[in-house]
């Protein structure tokens, strides 16, 4: 089964309008030169609607770093998901170990917002992972079943096509430390396996799973050759055209 690559970068609480838009731009010029997989940003909320309107032309894809459920009303600070649609942006992360573990989200909440976003036509990046503490007591499968079969709640087997899966251990975003590729391949077949317990094999191997934490430009060589890590969601290195440009353009 051959699932097309997807290199996601988390630019999280970063950049200026003006920066965005031109990091965007030298991204997109960069993304041309490797047209067989798909590119994706998530610059901060400020900086969307200049984002989208600066990458229309090109194929680079263009998210939100969370989402609402509603599509109006009070919720304040929430950003719905037809604002995101009415402003081109047609994906978005939820469940960000951020949004997790600074911001006390909830599994039912990261629910709630998945289908916020199925519902209006916003693809969501849902992010898992376990933290140091979990993976030391060997709770990493038990812990990412749960996130897992709670984030997809309800989800039908037609949605979860528009459902991206990103598995990012806790310990390893923005801390330097990278899983193993081995570490990595063995939790993404992990989480295929279980996929295909909960939907059909066919549905569960067209899935793309990204591996995210600490993503660099001497580790996406390695990571991208195992079997079952289908792209990544990088955030430090996202940052830097020159470094993104070598993820995105991995051998
Ligand atoms: C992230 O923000 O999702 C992430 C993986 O960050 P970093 O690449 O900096 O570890």
């Amino acid at each position: 089964m051959s699932r097309r690559p997807l290199i996601a970068g988390n630019w999280k609480m970063h950049l200026t309008v003006t920066e965005s838009v031109q990091l965007a731009e030298a991204i997109a010029a960069t993304g041309s030169n490797c047209p067989d997989r798909d590119v994706l940003i998530a610059p901060p909320f400020t900086a969307l609607a200049a984002v989208s309107n600066a990458v229309a032309k090109s194929p680079l894809l263009v998210a939100a770093q969370n989402v609402a459920w509603e599509q109006q009303g009070a919720f304040t600070g929430e950003i719905s998901p037809t604002m995101l649609t009415d402003l081109g942006v047609a994906w978005a992360i939820v469940g960000h170990s951020e949004r997790r573990q600074i911001f006390g989200e909830s599994s039912a909440m990261i629910n709630r917002r998945l289908h916020g976003a199925l519902a209006n036509a916003v693809h969501p990046i849902l992010c898992i992972g376990e933290t140091l503490t979990e993976r030391e007591s060997e709770q990493t499968f038990a812990v990412l079943q749960q996130q897992i079969e709670e984030g997809l709640d309800q989800v039908t087997a037609e949605q979860l096509h528009n459902i991206v899966l990103a598995y990012e251990p806790v310990w390893a975003i923005g801390t330097g430390k990278t899983a193993t590729k081995e570490q990595a391949q063995e939790v993404h077949a992990f989480i295929r396996g279980l996929l295909t317990t909960m939907y059909e094999k066919s549905l569960a191997d067209s899935i793309r799973i990204l591996y995210g934490g600490s993503v660099k430009p001497d580790n996406i060589d390695d990571l991208m050759a195992q079997t079952d890590i289908d792209g990544v969601l990088v955030g430090g290195a996202a940052l830097q055209a020159e470094s993104f440009s070598r993820i995105i353009c991995f051998q």
